[in-house]
């Protein structure tokens, strides 16, 4: 079958014909949709085995990114998200980045970092010097607690050993986790080599855990989007593209720019990691860490003219897995797995880092251009008439009263609900005459 992530009129659509268009064209299981998706996909009986004292489950919208293209691969992307607009957005601007080739994305292995806190060292070079001279050593201690990973072919790879403080060194064990997030091999791995390392350094042991600024776990993902491709109504697509270095330009300079630059991304990235049952929160602290890597908090993306195309690059730290973890227990997760197609965690981590700069893409084009309030306010006035009672057809009849006389408020929609229900029951009464 050949995976297409063109599907025109699939918002137009009911949600059973669009699970019926993402079986055509994915190959994946109607009935293992409605199984993974129905009710939120997970019982009470099975988050009770997840996590502590639950009382039920909490639902988040499972939409799909469409036309995204990695490394000349269609990918249909899942995405669990609450906030509207962002879903129509990444697939708007993975639109435009395909009319240059879509993305182009490299990970690199996906190697974590062990962390061994060393205190009360007696000369703390010295002791690093002695601790890197023991490296392989520390690195067999690593592989003997990884069994399962090394006969697949991971483990550990490098031993570092940093001076914190004069009495302080940290040692950093690299471990290739090959296709898990690694958090519980890494702090497996911390744990078993502590003891070792601290007769080593004769030195007392601190925390053993995992780092999650992972930065040698690095996705790099560009795309050339050419002028015509984001050009507006009122702006040309050369006006676009001097609009958006500019934002990239601000985003570079200011922090406070930065975090809303890099929030955008994260709508993206994060709606990806949470469908894939990823940790997000890991994904985060990773994310805004590297962000301040060079001491002043920077954006995770940028964006520059290259002739007649802009050329948007990301490069951030995400580990992700495809096993592990709650991800094969989770029927929502495994859903998208199967849904995306990947084979091994590097693959997803392209995936999810092109959603990022396609998310990055449609809020700077927006905001160079109408305004983000047009698109988002219009998506966003859905909830709001939800929030005030609308249900069935009400719903798009009250947005679409409160986006034309620009109130999308609560007040607004309760308004426009009163309107709707006044003029049903002059009809009734029209009709009883
Ligand atoms: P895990 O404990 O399930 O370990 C992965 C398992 O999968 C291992 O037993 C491994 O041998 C096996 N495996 C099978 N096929 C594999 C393959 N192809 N590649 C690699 N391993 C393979 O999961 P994990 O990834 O070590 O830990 C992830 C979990 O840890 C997440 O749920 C995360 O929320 C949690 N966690 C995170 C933090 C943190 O980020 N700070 C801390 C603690 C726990």
């Amino acid at each position: 079958m050949a995976r297409t992530s063109r599907i025109p009129g699939f918002h137009k659509v009911t949600i059973q014909q669009r699970r019926n268009l993402v079986v055509d064209t994915t190959g994946a299981d109607e009935g293992e949709i409605g199984r993974a998706l129905d009710k939120g996909g997970l019982s009470a009986e099975a988050a009770d085995k997840f996590v502590e004292n639950v009382l039920g489950t909490y639902a988040l919208p499972y939409g799909m990114a469409l036309n995204v293209r990695v490394n000349g691969h269609d990918r249909v992307v899942p995405m669990v998200i609450e906030e509207p607009s962002v879903v129509a957005a990444a697939s708007n601007a993975a639109k435009m980045a395909r009319e240059g080739g879509g993305f182009v994305a490299e990970a690199d292995p996906p190697l974590m970092i062990a962390q061994v806190q060393l205190c009360e060292v007696l000369d703390a070079e010295s002791t690093a010097a002695v601790l890197e001279a023991h490296s392989e050593e520390i690195r067999k201690f690593a592989d003997r607690a990884l069994g399962g990973l090394v006969a697949r072919g991971g483990g550990a790879r490098a031993v570092e050993a940093r001076v914190l403080a004069e009495d302080m060194v940290v040692v950093h064990i690299l471990i290739d986790c090959k296709d898990a997030m690694g958090a519980n091999l890494v702090n497996t791995v911390a744990e078993a080599v502590a003891d070792p390392i601290a007769t080593i350094a004769h030195a007392r042991v601190g925390l053993r855990i995992l780092s999650n600024l992972c930065d040698k776990r690095c996705v790099r993902v560009r795309c050339r989007v050419p002028a015509d491709a984001i050009a507006t109504d009122a702006m040309s697509g050369s006006e676009v593209i001097d609009a958006i270095v500019g934002a990239s330009r601000f985003a570079e300079l200011d922090p406070y720019r930065a975090a809303t630059h890099n929030k955008g991304i994260m709508n993206g990235v994060d709606a990806v990691v949470i469908a894939t049952g990823n940790d997000w929160r890991a994904v985060e602290a990773g994310a805004h860490a590297f962000a301040s890597r060079s001491g002043r908090y920077q954006p995770l993306a940028t964006w520059r003219r290259d002739g007649d195309h802009l050329v948007g690059s990301l490069e951030m730290p995400l580990a992700v897995g495809t096993v592990g973890g709650t991800l094969r227990v989770h029927p929502a997760a495994r859903l998208s797995l199967r849904i995306l197609g990947v084979t091994d965690a590097q693959e997803l981590a392209c995936i999810a880092a092109s959603v990022g700069l396609a998310s990055n893409l449609a809020a700077l084009r927006a905001m160079a251009t109408v305004g983000i309030q047009r698109g988002h306010m219009g998506l966003h006035a859905r909830t709001v008439a939800v929030a005030a009672g609308a249900w069935g057809d009400q719903v798009e009849q009250v947005a679409a009263m409160i986006v034309e006389a620009r109130e999308i408020t609560l007040e607004g929609a309760r308004r426009a609900l009163e309107t709707l229900a006044r003029d049903a029951n002059r009809q009734s009464t029209v009709i009883d005459d």
